[in-house]
């Protein structure tokens, strides 16, 4: 008698399946990924290269299994893997033939397709990748016999599996963190290729944006009408808002630190602010948040899409306004009134393939200024200390502090190197400010030809003489004022964290504590009757980006509900 072949189904606990499932996904749904990371990984040695790159599958296995974790329930296992192994093979088909990334876009062209449109993707290598990629392991899938135990041993195997992947995360962190955070950094595409995560985060975000595209529009201080203290109509009053970009106030001399990055701005009568907390710690937090006039606590990025800011309150006051951008442009902010990126119109000489020095802002306020007949409010939107590449933001002649780390993988570079280049950085940005005050009227500051990395770093009697001034042009026609706040801070290696970006509530004040700073002409403050050396006493008092709004608003007397005297911090000194 022949031996009867029974295939015995294999038997596994929801756990094994859900690993061997986020383990499949990790390693065969992921070519074009790992081709991103093998070849950037080049740079290190053997060792330290195999190092990284389990680093990166440790941490897409955890992210993975907590994306799978919630499937881990009877009846609702075997269909939720079916489907997510079937859709993660379309995503790699994509991903791997067409360079597709996976965003909310790329869903929005698949949801909102026809029938002729959808027919033209259809091709044998795509149903080849759908059977192979998906299909059989599906197969498989659905196979395997599972041993589902008791609801209460179930929900602590769950946990256990949880409990598996924040360790491997840890790991992943502890070890190689630094080097997997530099290679994310550099490839953004990789969290818009690492499957599939990037299709639960792209529909995520699709979900998101259509709740938020779906709300009227909400509009706010339309009550608003300028005071009597600057009544629109004479001579035109200039306000200069200056924002960002990850300069931190420990970095600033003016706030006590021992080198001297404000050295620019000697001479000038400039008020520091120096307990300011910043709203978020990234661009994307903070900056709609300070227009928002919501404060921290009420911000709500969904609902700041979808509603006016203090833009649209000082255009109703009378003022034309301007966002003047050399960073990622105002979001949105800008729509209702005129948004220019200094990219377009800037100088070969201010611009490189890194994009262009702060100073292309300067050139731009060169043309601009001598035009202004009404009041106006201008953003400026700087480049400032944008990381990595601390060392693309300022021209040569501002290298006061050497070594640099002239390259964007700040890992090869020690944190002394990171330090210099980012304390450049706030020079450089010290410089431009500086620039800004001597176009609305202030000689006061240094030339901008003077010896500024040599009188940064060196007493005043050994760097080459500072070239006399050039008679100043003729005094304005206009009364100016200009207040500078960065967005948050920045993470130079202290508590090995670099950068920005940390979840608020563990971010450390280097993140958080931000630089601010206001100069007034005389004119200005005469017709403001704004007390600046009242301001200068109270300037060491705590405050927060939940100021701005309301602090624009009083200086540029605009009269509305909306705006709350107590967290105008001119208020008290207004006479
Ligand atoms: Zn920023």
């Amino acid at each position: 008698m022949p031996p009867s072949f029974k295939f015995a189904r294999p038997t596994l606990s929801a756990n094994r399946l859900l690993f061997l499932v986020a383990a499949y996904l990790v390693v065969f749904a992921n070519a074009r990924f790992w081709g991103i990371v093998f070849a950037a990984s080049d740079a290190g040695g053997g060792w330290h290269r195999l190092g990284v790159t389990l680093a990166v599958a440790a941490a897409l296995l955890a992210i993975t299994l907590l994306m799978l974790l919630p499937l881990g329930v009877r009846w609702v296992l075997k269909p939720g893997l079916v489907l997510v192994l079937v859709l993660a093979a379309g995503a790699a088909h994509f991903i791997g033939d067409f360079g597709a990334v996976i965003d909310r876009h790329a869903l929005a062209s698949v949801y909102e397709t026809d029938a002729r449109e959808a027919g033209e993707w259809l091709s044998l290598r795509m149903f080849l990748a759908l059977g192979l990629l998906g299909a059989l392991p599906a197969l498989a899938v659905c196979w395997v016999k599972v041993e589902w135990q008791g609801f209460w041993r179930e929900t602590f195997a769950r946990a256990k599996l949880a409990v598996i992947a924040l360790l491997l995360l840890g790991a992943a962190a502890l070890t190689f963190g630094k080097d997997v955070a530099s290679l994310v950094r550099n490839h953004m595409e990789l969290r818009h290729i690492a499957n599939p995560f990037a299709l639960l985060a792209a529909q995520l975000s699709y979900m998101d944006h259509a709740r938020n595209d779906n709300r009227p529009m909400e509009s706010i201080g339309t009550d608003a009408v300028r005071g009597t203290a600057l009544p629109a109509g004479q001579r035109p009053v200039v306000l200069v808002l200056v924002v960002g970009e990850s300069a931190r106030a420990a970095s600033m001399d003016l706030n006590g630190y021992d080198r001297a990055t404000g050295a620019p701005l000697r001479g000038l009568p400039i008020v520091n602010f120096a307990q300011v907390k910043s709203c978020g710690t990234n661009t994307a937090t903070s900056v709609p948040c300070m227009f928002s006039g919501l404060g921290r606590k009420d911000y709500d990025d969904g609902r700041v899409k979808r509603r006016e800011n203090l833009l649209d309150v000082l255009q109703r006051g009378g003022y034309d306004v301007l966002w003047l951008d050399n960073n990622t442009g105002s979001k949105g902010l800008a729509k209702r009134v005129r948004e220019q990126h200094v990219g377009k119109t800037a100088s070969a000489q201010y611009c490189n393939e890194e994009g262009c020095y702060d100073e292309a802002l300067l050139e731009h306020l060169d043309t601009l200024l001598p035009t202004i007949q009404r009041d106006t409010v201008i953003v400026v939107h700087l480049l400032g200390s944008h990381g990595p590449a601390y060392y693309a933001r300022y021209p040569e002649r501002f290298a006061a502090f050497k070594p640099e780390c002239r390259t964007n993988e700040l890992q090869r570079c020690s944190d002394l190197q990171i330090r210099n280049t980012y304390d450049n950085t706030i020079l450089y940005t010290s410089h431009v400010l500086a620039g800004i005050a001597r176009r609305l009227g202030d000689a006061r500051g240094l030339p901008e030809n003077a010896p500024i990395a040599c009188l940064a770093t060196k007493p005043a009697e050994q760097c080459p003489p500072t070239p006399v001034a050039p008679p100043s042009a003729p005094a304005p026609a206009f009364d100016a004022a200009m207040l500078y706040v960065s967005d948050h801070g920045e993470s130079l290696g202290e508590h090995g964290l670099y950068l920005h970006g940390a979840p608020y509530a563990i971010a450390p004040s280097e993140q958080t504590h931000v630089p601010m700073l206001f100069w007034t002409s005389e004119t200005f403050a005469a017709r403001r009757k704004l007390d600046t050396a009242c301001l200068r006493g109270r300037a060491d008092a705590p405050l927060s980006h939940d100021h701005f709004f309301h602090s624009v608003l009083g200086l540029a007397d605009v009269t509305t509900r909306e705006r709350r005297d107590e967290l105008d911090f001119f208020a008290t000194c207004i006479r």
